[in-house]
């Protein structure tokens, strides 16, 4: 089926109501048929519902759908973006561990890989996005994960797949993408040869700003380079917490299944039901949105770069910028919604972005309503002067997110406010 298709209509089978809609299944536990069941259940010798912790069925959905769109091997939800992204160096890495991560990410992962995991005895290797050959010297035999955004959040630069698929590759070391700013519909880093995808579904899935929430999908078939590989020793080893479960013996995506059955029993940030139902009916105009966000980015874009008092536009989809080739050969459809352009001073860029009155002053990305923010003093408030230039965040830059209001009244609204 092609991607619409899927957007409106996987992982769904209609109930025994007949139900047209996607049901929320807004329930803590569910009943057993006995306590054979109840035993086979928790054994995985049959597959069922046992605590929503675990699993639901309107999560189900919404796990399904996305892997499809994805073109995963399996999924599982979690409570937030930054869930997905703990979890999903949680799944591989331990104390005395390192992690290879690309400067330009999301300010959360920044200070999550900067700061919260090394109190776990994690060690993150940082490498600029923009020259993935520096990942070639942070490599050793304790580097569990490489992990990058696909287009930056807020930097906006792209990322270079085959460069750093073919330096992980040679490593056999796991990748692992944030997706968040292209979504599955302009890029599905799985068929590029990367081994993970993450997800802000508080993004562009839910597309109106409506609900927190993440998503980890796994690609088909990574059991074969986690098998026997030393990096992924506790997924070929008994794992005593599950009475001595082997992730890599069984039948199942061993990446997603071990952070349900591991990361979310023992620290439960799960989706509610009522969350997952958002996503769901998100995703139905997914690919529609994401064309709409694209080339209206695209004008605006345009239109900035001709006026006096803009220094400089970065939008990949401009045919001066410098990943505009990258952006043609991984993102065909679309660069997405994310502009960030940069003025004079600290002072003027403040000046715009309170002048501006349909784009809004809001720390979000992603929503049908058009954002305004200047990272400096908001999202990277907490990085310091050095940080900052690490991840690109010059005092000047603003950032839009395009939402899906006329293309017209967007552009009206940053003339007056640039006036
Ligand atoms: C927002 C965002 C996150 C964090 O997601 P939350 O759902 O807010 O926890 C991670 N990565 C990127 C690229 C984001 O934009």
């Amino acid at each position: 089926m092609k991607e619409q298709t899927l957007a409106i209509h996987a992982g769904y089978e209609k109930d025994a109501q007949g139900t047209m809609a996607v049901p929320i299944y807004q329930t803590t536990a569910y009943e057993f048929r006995n306590t054979e069941h109840a035993a086979n259940l928790f054994a995985l010798k049959e597959l069922g519902n046992i605590y929503t912790r675990l699993m639901n069925p309107t999560t189900d959905v919404f796990e399904k759908r996305f892997n499809a769109l994805e073109q995963g091997g399996g999924a599982v939800g979690t409570a937030s973006g930054m869930a997905a992204i703990f979890y999903a160096i949680a799944n591989v890495a331990e104390a005395g561990d390192n992690i290879i991560v690309a400067s330009q990410v999301y300010g959360g992962t920044t200070t999550l890989t900067g700061h919260t995991i090394k109190r776990f005895g994690i060690e993150t290797r940082y490498f600029n996005v923009n020259n993935p050959s520096e990942i070639e010297a942070l490599v050793d035999e304790k580097t569990k994960i490489i992990l990058f955004e696909s287009i930056t959040n807020p930097s906006i630069d792209v990322a270079d797949f085959d460069a750093i698929v073919a330096i992980a590759k040679k490593h056999n070391i796991m990748t692992c993408v944030d997706n968040t700013v292209a979504t599955p519909i302009l890029c599905k880093p799985l068929t590029l040869g990367c081994d993970i995808v993450v997800h802000s579904a508080s993004k562009y899935t839910t597309g109106q700003g409506l609900a927190i929430g993440g998503i980890i999908v796994e690609r088909e078939n990574l059991v074969e380079m986690i098998k026997e590989n030393p990096r992924y020793a506790h997924f070929n080893e008994a794992d005593a917490s599950y009475h001595g479960l082997v992730y890599s013996d069984l039948p199942l995506p061993p990446f997603t299944l071990r952070v349900r059955l591991a990361l979310l029993r023992d620290l439960g940030a799960t989706p509610s039901p009522f969350n997952s139902w958002l996503y769901i009916q998100g995703i139905e105009t997914l690919p529609l949105r994401m064309k709409q966000h694209s080339s209206s980015a695209l004008e605006i874009a345009t239109y900035l770069e001709a006026h006096p008092k803009v220094k400089s536009v970065n939008y990949p989809g401009l045919a001066s910028n410098a990943n505009y080739a990258l952006a043609n050969k991984y993102f065909p459809k679309g660069a997405s919604g994310l502009i960030s352009f940069e003025v004079e001073s600290k002072e003027m860029a403040q000046g715009i972005a309170d002048k501006t009155e349909i784009f809004k002053v809001v720390v979000n990305i992603g929503d049908s309503k058009s954002i305004i923010t200047h990272p400096a003093s908001t999202t990277h408030q907490q990085l310091s002067a050095q940080e900052l230039v690490d991840c690109g965040i010059p005092a000047g830059l603003i950032r839009l997110s395009v939402g899906l209001e006329d293309t017209e009244d967007l552009i009206a609204d940053l003339e007056k406010a640039l006036s």
